[in-house]
């Protein structure tokens, strides 16, 4: 199935709530469809991008070209071994639904990443993480469409160059591939990963580490502190948390000895919380015109009613001034600024 519609308003197609349009927006739900859309002139000679939920996407402009978004969303168990499960499911799944359908089978692994927006084909993207697990944990390969050669691929996992809320789909694949399908290797015996925050007491006091505890608990810690983007336009964190090296760690304790410090990927760097950064400039809460910061988490921006893209973007770069003016340290976005 194609549905092909122009000039469309893409506010309920982003999380931040952005009123924009799109001059072509091409929803397909069989991965068999996308050499039939690419061969169309407008389409493959033409701007193109991949639209998931919209949840980590801020749009600056209308969007002059073709938005493609898948929309198939079936999830099929492809095999098990009694040990493990492997896992197809379509991009256009709602990712909270596929973990709501994995805790469901009794299938470990994807239980820590529930309520994140967005839909299944964008998971690689970012290589999402949440509460100490990253997608990379679970994704056994990615199944694309490749525009340059006109195939179908399937890419393991370990060959996805993924990091820190990074991934190949960021750098030499993108503008390049659509995510038609992300297989996932899933266990059938408990793991439970709760050595994050208050994820074990919260775990404790619902009765113990299932799955669907642990689920309800990385709920409800999500809700009491994040902004619902059906009641206030957010795109989740619009930072990265910044990776610096050790000797610029070991300055700024000296000066700042409360602030947090996490480990890093890699030897010689630790990972700073942007949020704190943010906070300690004075912007929690704060707001620019129509444009705000999460009264809660500092890292989040909202749209506070009507905001353009830019006035997001403008907001964004003055916090990011500060906080370079302040540590010293270089905020990058998270989000994809379009
Ligand atoms: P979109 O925003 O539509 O797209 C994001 C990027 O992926 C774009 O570059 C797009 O072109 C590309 N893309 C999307 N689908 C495909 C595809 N099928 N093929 C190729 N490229 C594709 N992120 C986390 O990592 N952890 C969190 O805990 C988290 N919490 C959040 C909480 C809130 C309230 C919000 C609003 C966001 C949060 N996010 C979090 C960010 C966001 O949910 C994720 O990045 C999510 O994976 C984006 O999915 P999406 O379908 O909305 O992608
Ligand atoms: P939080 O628990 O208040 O923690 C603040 C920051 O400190 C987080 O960004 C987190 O980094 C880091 N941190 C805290 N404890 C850590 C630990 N034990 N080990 C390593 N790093 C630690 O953050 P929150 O805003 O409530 O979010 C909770 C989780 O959901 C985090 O994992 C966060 O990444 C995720 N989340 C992501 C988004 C997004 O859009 N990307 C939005 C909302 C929530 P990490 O971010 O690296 O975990």
């Amino acid at each position: 199935m194609i549905n092909e519609y122009k000039d469309v308003s893409l506010r309920a197609l982003n999380t931040l709530g952005i009123e924009v349009r799109c001059e072509r927006l091409v929803e397909f739900s069989d991965a068999g469809d996308l050499p039939k859309i690419f061969m169309r002139p407008e389409i493959a000679g033409g701007r193109w991008a991949v639209l998931g939920g919209g949840s980590n996407i801020l749009f600056t402009g209308d969007f002059c070209g073709t938005l493609l978004r898948p929309v198939g969303h079936a999830i099929d168990i492809v095999a098990d071994d009694g040990t493990e499960a492997t896992v197809r499911a379509e991009a256009g799944a709602v990712w909270d639904d596929f973990v709501a359908w994995t805790v469901e089978r009794g299938l470990w692994g994807a239980e820590n990443l529930s309520h994140i927006p967005g839909t299944v084909g964008a998971a690689p993207v970012q290589n999402i993480g949440a509460y100490g697990v990253e997608a990379k944990d679970i994704i056994h390969s990615v199944e694309m469409y490749d525009a340059v050669t006109g195939k179908m691929v399937t890419l393991p996992g370990g060959h996805c160059d993924f990091g820190y809320r990074d991934s190949v789909f960021k750098r030499l694949l993108k503008g390049r591939v659509v995510i038609t399908a992300v297989f996932f290797t899933l266990g059938r015996a408990a793991r439970p990963q709760l050595d994050y925050g208050d994820l074990r007491a919260y775990v404790e006091e619902l009765g113990g580490a299932t799955l669907a505890n642990i689920r309800t608990a990385v709920v409800a810690i999500r809700r009491s502190k994040l902004p619902e983007p059906s009641e206030t336009g957010n795109a989740g964190s619009f930072f990265k948390n910044p990776t610096v090296s050790a000797a610029t760690v070991e300055g700024l304790l000296a000066a700042y000895p409360d602030m947090p410090v996490y480990p890093a990927a890699d030897d010689g760097f630790r990972k700073l919380a942007a949020g704190w950064l943010i906070d300690r400039c004075g912007w929690k809460g704060r707001s620019l015109g129509r444009a705000g910061v999460h009264a809660r988490q500092a890292l989040v921006l909202v749209n506070l009613g009507g905001a353009t893209g830019g006035e997001i973007l403008t907001l964004a770069g003055q916090i990011a001034a500060d906080v370079r003016a302040k540590f010293g340290v270089e905020l990058e976005p998270e989000v994809n600024v379009w």
